[in-house]
């Protein structure tokens, strides 16, 4: 739209001279340069939340392999467009600079981070447990069978979804872990 620059600006002119009061005559050159924050994707993909369990649908829109933008996806039954301020700053949660992308490990008595490669930690993980397991495992408890070990704990955070938490708790029951919490609940 061509718009007049200098005194024919003012809206009170624009106003006297018919122009709509509610948008057009009061909108600021400002404003007419903005554009959608979508508008330069080239992908949009259907997600949902990671924060919290309430599952809220998002639109993730990107750019060459970069994500861009993440909004509320109006088709979403459970949400219906809408995101909470947490769920509207997810962006952040994929492109900041202070994301960890790699394994951290602190060692017993050790005062600084060390960096792992996934392989590593997940055997790591595995040595561990298959050891908890022998150590602690409970076949019997006052005569009743228990088949259990209390020696393995899960605390679940609430950036965990329904999915997520429901194969931690088969996982956890299946190698006989019964302290199972999420941070939601406690
Ligand atoms: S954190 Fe907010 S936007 Fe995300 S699922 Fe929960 S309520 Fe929805």
């Amino acid at each position: 739209m061509t718009r007049e620059r200098g005194i024919l600006r003012w809206p009170v002119l624009r106003q006297l001279r018919g122009e709509d009061p509610r948008s057009d005559a009061a909108r600021s050159a400002r404003t007419d340069a903005l554009r959608p924050r979508v508008e330069q994707a080239d992908k949009v993909a259907r997600s949902v939340c990671p924060y919290c369990a309430v599952g809220c649908g998002q639109l993730v829109y990107a750019k060459e392999g970069r994500v861009t933008q993440i909004e509320g996806d109006p088709d979403s039954p459970i949400s219906r467009g809408r995101l909470c301020p947490k769920g509207s700053a997810s962006k952040q949660l994929v492109n900041h600079p202070d994301r960890q992308t790699t394994v951290l490990y602190r060692r017993p008595h050790g005062t600084e981070w060390e960096r792992l490669d996934l392989d590593t930690a997940m055997d790591m993980i595995a040595d561990r447990v298959v050891r908890t397991r022998r150590e602690t495992w409970q076949q019997e408890e006052d005569g009743k069978v228990v088949r259990r070990t209390l020696g393995i704990a899960s605390l679940g955070g609430a950036t965990l979804d329904n999915e997520e938490n429901y194969l931690m708790k088969k996982l956890y029951t299946a190698l006989g872990a019964i302290q199972v919490e999420n941070q939601a609940r406690i």
